[in-house]
């Protein structure tokens, strides 16, 4: 059997680092064709020398000079803009798309390369956040596979082998409830972005830390989870689980209950994507239970941590509100890395933009633009 062609969204990040990890390690199997970066030109350039793709983008055209000068010799095509990561998607014959671009940015991309039939290894949630609905049935058009990468929806992926969706009652996705679990909204009010970025359980890039400190990571993946399942709003729950062993749940309508469990290492998800419908042996660490006593579970604190309740009231309305939501957030998050607005004031900034930008309940892909663009903008103004 020939190795899996992949190319690989956003390989200088968390996800994109650990992809070429579990590439490397099983290259009878995988190979990577395409690598593509925002920004870090000198990473991107160090993993096209190692990786040898046919094709590299660089995001940001001030770096293209920098990448193509090193990369012209061994044969590589450099390309640059966000316009050439889709050309290159649609040129390249590859049969797999990992999504490791953080963000609204993920979304074009994505549909381009479902358009063309290449399946998603689906890293980047805020895709089917802004756009759930358009992704999940242009995938089914097409006959597109999304295999989930987010650890969660990867459990659940797992858990639903060999069963059908109709008997699934609910799903719990567990949280580790971030770094500030058990804080009042007083000493929430205080933290500080050093504080912030610092999580128990998982190393990632800075927008999903942040993201998991307000607990918006686990309302995104509510929504994503929405769209991989096709799960209605009463069927998703979440459960604190700060041990992160426990990666979620399945109830089905028997009262039996699955799940996935492991260390947490997100390379167990990739290449769980990456091999489907394979099972692939791997050296990964093995949980041993001498040194993990105790798993526990506690209901997760909405009032405290708003985030969380604002994402679930745009998964229940969903149309547009969702992508309002992911919007309002990416700016609210950015300007808190900034040192520009509090802790708890970015629920204020999302909760005042979904109150602000018009509802849209069957939005097509330019609503989903517009909406995103306008709500930039009513961010920006509320901050
Ligand atoms: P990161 O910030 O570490 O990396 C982001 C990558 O995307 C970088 O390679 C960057 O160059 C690229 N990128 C950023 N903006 C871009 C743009 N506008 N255009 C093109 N490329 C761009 O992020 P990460 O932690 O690896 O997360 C990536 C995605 O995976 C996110 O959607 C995140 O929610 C999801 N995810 C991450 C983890 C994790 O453990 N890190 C777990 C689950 C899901
Ligand atoms: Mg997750």
């Amino acid at each position: 059997m020939s190795a899996k062609k992949i190319g690989l969204l956003g390989s200088t990040g968390s996800i994109g680092v650990q992809s070429i990890e579990i590439v490397n390690e099983h290259s009878e199997l995988f190979d990577i064709n395409l690598l593509t970066a925002n920004n870090n030109a000198e990473l991107l350039i160090q993993q096209a020398l190692e990786v040898q793709p046919e094709c590299v983008v660089i995001t940001n055209e001030d770096k293209f000079t920098l990448v193509q000068d090193v990369l012209k010799e061994k044969n590589i095509n450099v390309m640059a803009g966000e316009k050439a990561l889709e050309e290159a998607i649609s040129s390249l014959d590859l049969d797999v798309l990992v999504t490791a671009i953080v963000g609204y940015a993920g979304l074009k991309p994505t549909l381009k390369a479902i358009e063309g039939g290449i399946d998603i290894a689906l890293a980047n949630k805020e895709t089917l956040v802004v756009a759930g609905d358009l992704v999940t049935s242009n995938a089914k058009a097409k006959g597109v596979n999304i295999f989930p990468i987010d650890s969660e929806h990867s459990a659940i992926f797992q858990c639903l082998v060999g069963e059908k969706i109709e008997d699934v009652e609910k799903i719990y996705l567990t949280a580790s409830g971030g770094p500030f679990r058990g804080k009042s909204r007083e000493e929430l009010a205080q933290i500080t972005k050093e504080q912030a970025l610092k999580h128990p359980n998982w190393d990632m890039g800075a927008k999903i830390t942040i993201d998991s400190a307000t607990l918006m990571n686990k309302g995104l993946e509510a929504i994503e989870a929405k769209w991989l399942f096709d799960l209605s709003f009463n069927q998703i729950d979440v459960v604190v689980h700060p041990q992160s062993i426990i990666h979620s749940i399945v109830q089905f309508k028997d009262s039996s209950m699955k799940a996935q469990m492991g260390l947490p290492d997100m390379r167990l998800p990739i290449l769980y994507a990456l091999g489907y419908p394979d099972r692939i042996s791997s050296d990964l660490p093995r949980l041993d239970f001498a040194n993990h006593h105790n798993l526990t579970f506690e209901q997760v604190d909405k009032n405290t941590f708003r985030n969380l309740d604002l994402a679930f009231e745009a998964l229940k309305k969903c149309g547009n509100l969702p992508c309002i939501v992911n919007a309002a957030n990416e700016i609210a998050v950015d300007a808190f890395l900034k040192d520009k607005v509090g802790f708890l004031e970015m629920s204020d900034v999302i909760e005042g933009c979904m109150s602000k930008v018009s509802y849209i309940e069957k939005p097509v892909y330019d609503d989903y633009v517009e909406t995103d663009s306008l709500t930039r903008k009513m961010a920006q103004e509320l901050l």
